[in-house]
């Protein structure tokens, strides 16, 4: 191989997304020329992992086509940097469910249930038999908190719960006095827009002939969101008239109570409404125990709409 590898997260990264990016990133350039790569904005509690380790953030990737990828914590072309579909594929790591992306040439593909993606990073520093420094054990260790919340999100697994136990004792942490720093950065949202709200942790999803949007906005005080739910709907709206959505959830996720609200858009409440066993009152729901969009939300409305 030639030209750079770009390791690079899902649009609208997260901090597994942007962390990641870099500790896979590094442990290719052990072999080959890898840049570990983002594929749109930090968002405020990614900018604070990279202060709190020192690690510069990674190449903003604005044109994928003709590149070589390795995509990290995503395996779908409606949720990969833009460019992805006319770029080569050569490996994928990831926890999430398996999308449609196709490949001529076989690769390496390795996705596992857990937490995070840092979780399976951790053990491919293992099985390549690489030492993880401690920066690197922050940057793992941060985006496997971020996904699980601190260990608390639904996803959690017992893996997660001994890969952050040793992570935190590499980087010299103790992980839930840094995870909670990192809640509270999650939830910086004061000075937000509502646009901002709804797009700021955002997946898109084809599920058979349907184009599903959900947003997830995770905060430890939900209020500031809901108390301009009129606004938040009316930014929810004009999304959906732009992008051509079947449907437009946001769920507002109280990481302290877990539990979630979820606002609608679009055209089918309905079947959101059944997919998740619940009614919407002047589009809105109450979702009791609800705070894993992968595992709690995703599933459901891709049985519902498939
Ligand atoms: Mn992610
Ligand atoms: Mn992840």
């Amino acid at each position: 191989m030639d030209a750079p590898l770009y390791v690079t997260g899902h649009q609208q990264p997260d901090t597994d997304s942007i962390c990641s990016a870099l500790a896979y990133a590094r442990l290719k350039q052990t072999e080959t020329d890898a840049v570990p790569a983002r594929a749109g904005p930090l968002n405020p509690e990614s900018e604070f992992v990279l202060d709190r380790w020192e690690v510069e953030p990674p190449e903003l990737l604005e044109d994928a086509a003709d590149k070589q990828l390795i995509l990290v914590d995503h395996n779908e072309y409606s949720q990969a940097v833009p460019g992805a579909r006319d770029a080569q594929i050569v490996e994928i790591v990831d926890h999430h469910r398996i999308g449609g992306i196709e490949t001529s040439d076989p690769i390496l593909f390795r996705n596992e249930p857990v937490g995070s993606t840092a979780t399976i990073l951790t053990k491919l520093y293992d099985e390549a038999n690489v030492e993880i420094g401690s920066d690197t054990a922050g940057l793992l260790l941060s985006g496997l908190l971020s996904d699980t919340v601190v260990l608390r999100s639904p996803t959690t697994t017992a893996q997660d719960e001994t890969v952050a136990e040793r992570l935190a004792e590499i980087a010299d942490v103790d992980y839930e006095e840094y995870g909670k720093e990192l809640l509270q950065q999650k939830s910086k949202l004061g000075e937000k827009e509502p646009r901002e709200m709804v797009l700021g942790d955002f997946k898109e999803f084809e599920f058979g002939e349907y184009l599903v949007g959900i947003g997830q906005v995770e905060t430890v005080d939900p209020a500031v969101v809901l108390e301009q739910t009129e606004a938040v709907l009316e930014a929810m709206d004009e999304v959906v008239d732009e992008r051509n959505y079947d449907v437009l959830l946001l769920l507002v996720t109280d990481l302290l109570e877990e539990e979630s609200t979820a606002l609608v858009a679009g055209d089918r409440p309905q079947t959101v409404a059944s997919a998740l066993d619940t009614s919407f009152t002047d589009r809105s729901a109450f979702l009791p125990g609800v705070m894993s969009r992968k595992k709690q939300v995703v599933p459901h409305l891709e049985s519902a709409f498939s």
